[in-house]
């Protein structure tokens, strides 16, 4: 029994260190890059009716009270939100960020970009960059709310408040353990490019899962891509990072309001 006892212990300790070890990485890397841009990486945001009833389990998509939170405490607090324009010259050393700097990014051109996410964002007078899925514009939507609806070709406007860049025109789907870019060539990454070129400008592109490779280097520099962006990182962009895996926090729906303080100071 002492024995088992003593395993318990063992194991219990192994996995508090384990765990400290990773909270302390993370930790130290944010202070390491304390002085760059936290650029926050959003998918969604549906009704907390829609998200109770629909995407309760679903953390891609937030609550609309809580995004709202975080919206209304970026304004409360003079927060600046950068556009793709104001990244590349920070990235390339011609812009000082300001006191309380901050990029918004949304993936996938959802539709709720446009019926909930914008509006917040002229209410607070911020500004956001939405990186929209090209093949997606193209399929209809099925009004089912329980579904994912997409932007229309005809949604991608950019004005003072919302700029739309391409997530690839079709690269997402994964297989169990094959992310799509990995199992194709150069000419088919090309092809989904000049693909996307007819709905939205690939001038600033975020990869699918934050999934990059050698191929798509390739690509991008052969597109003239100017900035691409990883996902999950869980740190601020500086200007030594790679001009192809630009780092972005992932936003979940159970964030709590002190992590996202933490992660913008
Ligand atoms: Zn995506």
């Amino acid at each position: 029994m002492k024995t088992i006892k003593r395993m318990f212990i063992f194991v219990l300790c192994g996995y508090l260190v384990i765990g400290l070890i990773w909270i302390g990485k993370d930790i130290i890397t944010h202070y390491l890059n304390i002085n760059g841009l936290p650029i926050l990486g959003y998918h969604g945001v549906v009704s907390d009716h829609d998200k109770k009833a629909y995407f309760n389990d679903y953390t891609y998509y937030m609550a609309k009270s809580d995004f709202e939170e975080q919206m209304a405490y970026l304004a409360k607090n003079n927060f600046y939100t950068l556009t793709m324009t104001e990244i590349e010259d920070y990235y390339n050393g011609n812009y000082k960020l300001p006191k309380n700097a901050v990029a918004l990014t949304f993936d996938d051109g959802l539709l709720n970009f446009k019926t909930i996410v914008k509006p917040i964002l002229k209410k607070y007078n911020l500004k956001a960059t939405c990186f929209v899925i090209g093949h997606k514009t193209t399929i209809a939507n099925n009004n089912n709310p329980s579904k994912h609806q997409y932007l229309r070709k005809k949604d991608l406007i950019n004005d003072e408040y919302v700029e739309f860049y391409s997530h690839s025109y079709n690269l997402h789907h994964k297989k169990k353990y094959t992310k799509k870019i990995d199992t194709l060539n150069i000419e088919q990454i090309n092809n989904d490019f000049s693909l996307n070129k007819n709905i939205v400008s690939d001038k600033y592109f975020a990869f699918p899962y934050g999934a990059t490779n050698e191929n798509i280097i390739n690509v991008l520099k052969k597109n003239n891509v100017s900035l691409a962006f990883g996902y999950n990182q869980n740190r601020n962009m500086t200007i030594n990072d790679d001009q192809y895996l630009l780092p972005r926090y992932l936003m979940f729906s159970e964030m709590p309001m002190f992590y996202f303080k933490w992660i913008i100071q």
